[in-house]
């Protein structure tokens, strides 16, 4: 072998890969190598028996290697067909790649990881080829590597709700809180959405193994966690909640805000992000503000009390004392003349033991709202994702239940 040839095999760490000629095709800045599998004889791709060539390819297959130093590379070969014993006519192994694959191991990892860590556009431009290429690249691969995957060992699960594309498109998320990844995504937020991934992914079994659920106050979620899994504890997500009561305090201060004078509205400036503050973030000035607004607005003043004393509702220990706490406040919620809680206060009556369950089993979707943060970043790289498919494939990527580049063969996986 010349100097050349091996110092490309080196360098372009080949093993098993012979490189019988190069050539450097200057207009399309590609390096054409010409490989050759093995020493003699070719593999059966099922049982890596040495077998007989029935015939030659014609016409040469080329597959993508990762680009050298602004060089296109490609590997060339004429695979031949071959007759095992066992498996009979078939095309021989082809080591860099996945049976007529274009692109060859080494490139799909890079794809994946780069598809991990950037954008798409990034991504393609690294790896020199079209956008749109790339993305039906990553669907095959991604497809390809979580083919026959089966969730296994769920015992707690979450679920939420996430917007994909502008014009309220939603798909539903399921998590496995204990291992923070997602096993599953769905077109819709509705019921049927839901039953759909208990009846094709999860087997009876499965289902009757899940111990733990945790949601938002929507029906169709707790209705279908409700029939579907017996065993489970259904628990109402703490950051739902939170975020239902702050919402009913905004609906009562922008009641207020449309009512007041002009000279009323001075001490309902500016108020609005102040209302939500936790009380260990809150500063001096903050409790001046509230003190003041004790005397200028009674009403949400009353409500802001309202959401202020539910804090210490997370702090319960025992079932007992969070329950009488829980009827207590939400009597007192009752009584105010404040529509927006009293509206919330029926829901939490309503929803009391699975909001109860929380003492328990302190289990919240916070693993659930840190990898939506994630899923967030994803979709904002890529300005929104048109089909659910895209979206999927790359939450799958990102915070799936697989690791997807390390499905790649071991002495490919370089970058
Ligand atoms: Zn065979």
């Amino acid at each position: 072998m010349s100097l050349v040839r091996k110092f490309i095999v080196s360098l372009l760490r080949l093993k098993e890969i012979f490189v019988v000629d190069y050539e450097f095709k200057i207009r399309d800045r590609a390096l054409h190598l010409w490989v050759r599998p093995y020493k003699s004889g070719c593999l059966c791709p099922q049982c890596e028996r040495r077998c007989t060539i029935l015939h030659v390819c014609a016409s040469p297959r080329m597959w993508r290697d990762m680009p050298v130093c602004g060089w296109s590379v490609f590997f060339c070969y004429h695979p031949k067909e071959i007759f095992c014993p066992t498996h009979g006519r078939i095309q021989e192994r082809i080591p860099w790649a996945e049976p007529y694959a274009r692109i060859t191991y080494r490139f799909e990892y890079a794809l994946l990881v780069y598809g991990q860590l950037m954008t798409q556009k990034a991504t393609a431009r690294l790896l020199h080829i079209s956008a749109s290429t790339l993305s039906d690249l990553l669907h095959q691969s991604i497809t390809r590597l979580r083919d026959g995957h089966r969730i296994r060992g769920l015992t707690s699960i979450g679920m939420d709700e996430i917007s994909y594309c502008k014009g309220h498109k939603y798909a539903t998320i399921v998590y496995d809180l204990d291992r923070s990844c997602v096993v599953w995504v769905g077109q819709g937020k509705g019921r049927d959405t839901i039953d759909l991934f208990f009846q094709e992914s999860l087997s009876p079994y499965q289902r009757d193994q899940i111990l733990w659920a945790a949601c938002d106050m929507s029906e169709a979620y707790i209705g279908a966690i409700q029939e579907h899994c017996r065993n489970a504890t259904l628990v109402l997500d703490r950051f739902h909640i939170v975020k239902a009561i702050n919402a009913a305090l905004d609906e009562v201060r922008k009641e207020q805000w449309r009512e007041a004078s002009a000279q009323e509205r001075k001490i309902l400036k500016g108020l609005r992000w102040l209302l939500f503050k936790h009380s260990s973030t809150r500063s001096k000035n903050d409790s001046r503000i509230l003190h003041a607004l004790q005397r200028g607005n009674r009403r949400i003043y009353r409500a802001w009390l309202l959401k202020d004393e539910f804090e210490h509702f997370w702090d319960f220990k025992t079932q007992w004392a969070a329950e009488r706490f829980l009827k207590r406040w939400t009597t007192a919620a009752l009584r105010t003349r404040l529509e927006p809680m009293r509206k919330l206060a029926n829901t939490v009556r309503k929803y009391s033991t699975q909001i109860i369950s929380f003492v328990e089993s302190r289990l919240t979707n916070a693993v659930a709202e840190g990898l939506n943060r994630i899923i967030k970043i994803v979709k904002n790289r890529a300005s929104g994702f048109r089909t659910l498919d895209a979206f999927t494939d790359m939450i799958f990527l990102t915070v799936g239940d697989v690791d997807i580049p390390a499905q790649i063969p071991a002495e490919f996986r370089a970058l």
